[in-house]
């Protein structure tokens, strides 16, 4: 069993409409899809925006599927400044950008007593992203992806998460589940299609790329989960 969770209903039309054998069960208020993707045997939900629902979403489903390992999937805004919209981002690792005890003198997204600074992706699965990607032709990169409970729409803000983390994609889930992953011991990677530049336009560009970078981003995984 494989768990694939995107935080948006538009992020994981492609895999329903290719789901064979679905059937669905809810906990918490979350529906989880069950079938074969692939000819392998998923469990896939919405979990909803933001840090708190992801982080829910990922411990129900490692708790009542077990699975072997957790794909996330979906859209982020483009950081570093060549990024554009339907590049992907393959994430090596993951920070919570919002974590913020500095005061203490704890480096600005180290959440304090933890060992983690960052929360690495899988090794193998992260390769079999970048095959995926090569296939559909897509122009990827692999790094550090920053998430928060904030839309990043500014120079300002986009700038300084690029400078503080070098971050090349924000979005507002993907670390909240990889620190979920990493506390279950459960191999995971993060798959993200560039829908804005965060730094100017992003608004407009989101509305405007969500459902195509939505697809390329799960079509990716279609292909991670040929490999596995
Ligand atoms: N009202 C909007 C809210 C979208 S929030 C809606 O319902 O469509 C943006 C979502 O896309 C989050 O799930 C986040 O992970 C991702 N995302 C895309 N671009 C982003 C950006 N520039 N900053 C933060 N998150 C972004």
């Amino acid at each position: 069993m494989i768990t694939i969770i995107a935080a948006m209903q538009e992020e994981i039309d492609l895999y329903l409409s290719k789901m064979k054998q679905e059937t669905q069960i809810s906990y918490a208020g979350i529906t989880f899809y069950r079938g074969l993707l692939a000819g392998k045997e998923i469990s896939l939900a919405v979990c909803g925006i933001g840090k708190v629902n992801a982080a829910m979403c990922a411990q129900l489903a490692i708790d009542h599927f077990s699975p072997q390992a957790l794909i996330h999937s979906g859209v982020a805004g483009g950081l570093a400044p060549d990024l554009k919209p339907l590049d992907l981002v393959i994430a090596q690792s993951l920070v919570e950008h919002d974590m913020d005890t500095t005061h203490f003198g704890d480096p600005l997204g180290q959440i304090p007593r933890m060992k983690y600074f960052d929360f690495p992706c899988d090794p193998t699965l992260a390769e079999y992203a970048k095959q995926s990607a090569e296939e559909a032709g897509a122009d990827f990169r692999t790094g550090l992806i920053a998430s928060g409970d904030q839309f990043v729409a500014s120079h300002e803000k986009a700038d300084f998460l690029y400078s503080q983390f070098h971050a090349c994609a924000c979005e507002m889930e993907g670390a909240a589940i990889a620190h979920v992953c990493c506390l279950n011991e459960l191999p995971f990677v993060v798959i993200r299609a560039i829908s804005d530049n965060a730094r100017t336009g992003a608004f407009m560009q989101y509305e405007q790329f969500l459902s195509q970078a939505a697809a390329l981003s799960a079509q990716t995984v279609m292909g991670i989960l040929e490999k596995i």
